[in-house]
């Protein structure tokens, strides 16, 4: 069986038993995650999700890159016109991981390669340290002009020897973090 064929059999058996066609399109949990596009940190799987629990998004890394900055403000625009609240008010979970590939970026002469060869430039996704490297998107985050001071944040480490989730930082609102800094 190909790759493809297993995916579509997979799905074959989902659909089976599949009920949740009502299922309304705002995250359960009020959720929403960055994490690696690692295969083995899936936060289905690692953090237990159902189907519709949270919103997941996934680059090289995890980490909080300007278009992941874009997307979270377009998406905040996007809740606070469904519900009609003035300001979206959602979590957002930063979650990185130990043997992160994107450590690679962290190496200033791969990275200037890369940005030769392909215009790519991966310095937002480097991965120096993870504890460093969280609490700096979390800073990132609190500083982007444009996200709601309702929307709070936490980071997370994974770690992928023992499967066991580190919190790196509890939960805040961008309002706290921003009072502490101002
Ligand atoms: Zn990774």
């Amino acid at each position: 069986m190909d790759g493809t064929t297993l995916l579509l059999d997979r799905n074959r058996t989902f659909a089976e038993t599949f009920d949740q066609g009502d299922m309304p399109a705002p995250p359960k949990l009020g959720t929403l995650i960055l994490t690696c596009i690692d295969a083995r940190v899936d936060p289905a799987h690692v953090l237990g999700l159902e189907l519709g629990d949270a919103v997941v998004f996934r680059n090289n890394g995890g980490r909080l890159t300007p278009a992941f900055i874009d997307e979270v403000t377009s998406l905040a625009a996007l809740v606070a016109k469904m519900t009609g609240a003035a300001e979206a008010s959602f979590r957002i979970v930063l979650m990185e991981h130990t043997k992160c590939g994107a450590q690679a970026f962290a190496d200033p002469e791969f990275r200037a390669h890369l940005q030769d060869r392909t215009k790519v430039d991966v310095s937002s996704n480097a991965i120096t340290n993870q504890e460093e490297n969280l609490i700096e998107d979390v800073n990132r985050l609190r500083d982007a002009p444009y996200l709601p001071s309702s929307i709070s944040v936490a980071a997370m480490l994974y770690d992928v020897e023992t499967g066991l989730v580190r919190e790196i930082l509890p939960d805040r609102t961008l309002a706290d973090l921003r009072d502490e800094d101002g």
